[in-house]
């Protein structure tokens, strides 16, 4: 169960201290308390964990101070979607809006090299208007023998190139928790001209400390992406860590799965989970195709199996796109085989476009076929 306090209720205020003290005469349930920052306000929610069956809603939600209640019908309590719940989602970074509604393409190496190819890639997303990128400093790999990113060596570089080209956010992967400060320490002496999304990769959707270390914290997003041999319902629950430990500011990644199932592909292509994932959960939801495909072939039609798998997220609600573009594939260090060159760029962003065009007019056409009562109620579908 959640309790949404009114606006001016906070932890030190009489009122919330009468709250608590409610609480604390039903056994049986303990209070988490979690401050959710909005862009004009910021609230406070208590998350009752334990044997909530036997508490009183009616009564619970008449207290002095409390706005609403929410019973929670999932395991993921604080990222999932219940019934009558009408909390806002998503969040706002550095200027930049991340909800169920909007959407955003993040391309960039998949692993940074140099400083020229860094320069060049944030060159060629600024000419296209992008405003977010990706950029590998710190590569988790198969092989202890293979090149495992420059880590905080590159950071000042991909900073300050950023800043200057008006890339507002990046998502970075961090595989040890003090990545956390080094992104911080990196960022603040470049000015803090950009800002950076905790990237949470398939290797480590469950290393639930690590997850913990990254939800303790409130300065940087979550891109967090789905484990590569796990259930979605373990991978939700996974997120669920970071929202427990306190960061909310979390978006969903598909990137397929292993299987041979999915060969000739690197993995089997998820992208049909994203209104899945839209449904379950209030999180902005990002499709990968480039480590889903995993390789450049080209279809009868023309169109390479990365834009079919990527348009397909987009068609289907998917909120971002992460993709690897390089300057020079054949020279990468990793994942060249499946990076799109600077100048294939254009042509995916205008693909992209058409996609999230069709998506939008679908949706348009189904709300038109359904009566207003089938319709999500407005919290729901708005930004927030
Ligand atoms: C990546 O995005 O660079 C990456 C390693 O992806 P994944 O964790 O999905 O394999
Ligand atoms: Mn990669």
């Amino acid at each position: 169960m959640i309790l949404i306090l009114d606006e001016q209720v906070h932890p030190g205020t009489p009122l919330f201290e009468a709250i608590m003290e409610y609480l604390s005469h039903r056994s049986g349930v303990s209070a988490r308390v979690h401050e959710v920052k909005g862009d004009l306000q910021t609230l406070t929610e208590i998350y009752l964990i334990g044997d909530t069956a036997t508490l009183d809603r009616e009564e619970i939600a008449e207290l002095a101070g409390v706005d609403r209640v929410v019973r929670v019908s999932r395991e993921y309590r604080i990222l999932g979607r219940h019934k009558d719940d009408f909390r806002p989602s998503g969040f706002e970074y550095n200027g930049v809006s991340f909800s169920q509604e909007t959407f955003e393409l993040f391309a960039g190496l998949c692993a940074v090299d140099n400083r020229d190819h860094v320069d060049r890639t944030f060159r060629a997303l600024a000419a296209q208007g992008l405003r977010c990128a990706r950029m590998g400093a710190y590569k988790p790999r198969t092989s202890p023998y293979a090149f495992q990113g420059h880590g905080a060596a590159c950071l000042p570089f991909v900073f300050e190139s950023a800043a200057s080209h008006g890339v507002r956010v990046i998502a970075m992967e961090v595989t040890h928790e003090k990545h956390i400060q080094e992104i911080h320490d990196a960022l603040a002496a470049a000015g803090n001209g950009t800002g950076v999304m905790l990237q949470v990769g398939t290797r480590n959707t469950q290393n639930f400390e690590l997850l913990k270390a990254i939800g303790r914290q409130h300065e940087f997003p979550v891109l967090f992406k789905r484990g590569f041999g796990i259930t979605l319902e373990e991978s939700l629950n996974a997120a669920e860590y970071l929202a427990s430990e306190g960061n909310q500011r979390v978006v969903f990644c598909l990137r397929g799965v292993k299987s041979n199932l999915g060969e000739p592909h690197r993995n089997l292509v998820d992208f049909a989970q994203v209104p899945v994932v839209r449904r379950l959960t209030r999180m902005p939801v990002c499709v990968d195709p480039s480590h889903a495909v995993g390789r450049r072939d080209l279809s009868p039609d023309g169109i390479e199996d990365i834009h079919h798998a990527a348009v397909q997220g987009v068609v289907a609600g998917a909120n971002m796109v992460l993709v690897d573009i390089h300057p020079e594939p054949g020279k990468a260090l990793v994942d060249g085989p499946q990076a799109l060159t600077l100048d294939e760029l254009p042509l995916f962003v205008e693909d992209l476009r058409i996609a999230r065009e069709a998506y939008l007019k679908r949706r348009a056409a189904h709300e038109r076929a359904r009566s207003p009562a089938e319709l999500p109620k407005p919290a729901d579908s708005q930004p927030a």
